[in-house]
């Protein structure tokens, strides 16, 4: 007779992530359940469809039906980026091409300490949209969305992460987010959160 701890394993199955950033994989794939075999897709020589939407969610969908289109697997899209109140919420969808389409992370981010010279509200946030399809043609996508409170630093400080996180302020850890271990900044950050919630949905939507 077999016993429950017997039971064959559920085969991984496996997903394409809609990015080219190799740290979004990392993150995601540290928090995702051992039954996902994540790809990331320009290890599989596909490559980004321009990102013309207006919102994060437009963005993830175009990049989740790019993917699961050229894949032919079902596809996990993260659109995210960092909204500064003081910049009526840019850099927003643009945060990856803020100081020009290819730019590198330093350029976009001696671009903002330039345009918040002298302004005393720092408040910001990070967003993140993370959205599974099953194919490019599935109309009831998973949608998950997650948002980070910060500030923005007078100074770059940290060496982990990504992106804006030397720049990203944590106030009640007086840390930036480049301070943060990887364990750290996913139990707090807009993609762990987003993260958390597409794995709670899509437990609901497997049990059913
Ligand atoms: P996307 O690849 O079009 O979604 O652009 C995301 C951009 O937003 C990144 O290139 C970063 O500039 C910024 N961003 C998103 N998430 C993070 C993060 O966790 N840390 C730092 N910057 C981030």
């Amino acid at each position: 007779m077999s016993t429950r701890s017997e039971q064959p394993k559920r085969e991984a199955e496996k997903f394409i992530l809609a990015s080219d950033n190799r740290h979004k994989y990392d993150e995601i794939a540290a928090l995702l359940s051992t039954d996902f075999n994540l790809v990331l897709q320009s290890d599989s020589g596909i490559q980004s469809p321009p990102e013309t939407g207006k919102t994060f969610t437009e963005n993830a969908l175009i990049k989740a039906r790019h993917a699961c289109r050229e894949s032919g697997l079902p596809a996990i899209a993260d659109d995210s980026g960092l909204c500064v109140d003081a910049l009526g919420q840019a850099p927003g969808v643009f945060s990856a091409r803020f100081a020009g389409e290819g730019a590198t992370d330093a350029a976009n981010n001696d671009k903002l300490m330039r345009q918040l010279e002298k302004v005393s509200n720092r408040k910001a946030a990070f967003h993140c949209v993370l959205l599974l399809l099953n194919s490019p043609d599935d109309v009831a996508p998973i949608i998950a969305r997650g948002v980070w409170h910060g500030e923005i630093a007078t100074h770059a400080r940290g060496v982990n992460g990504f992106g804006y996180d030397p720049l990203f302020f944590i106030p009640h850890l007086g840390k930036t987010a480049a301070e943060l271990t990887p364990n750290e900044k996913n139990t707090l950050s807009h993609r762990g959160t987003a993260l958390r919630l597409l794995q709670e949905k899509l437990n609901v939507r497997r049990a059913s």
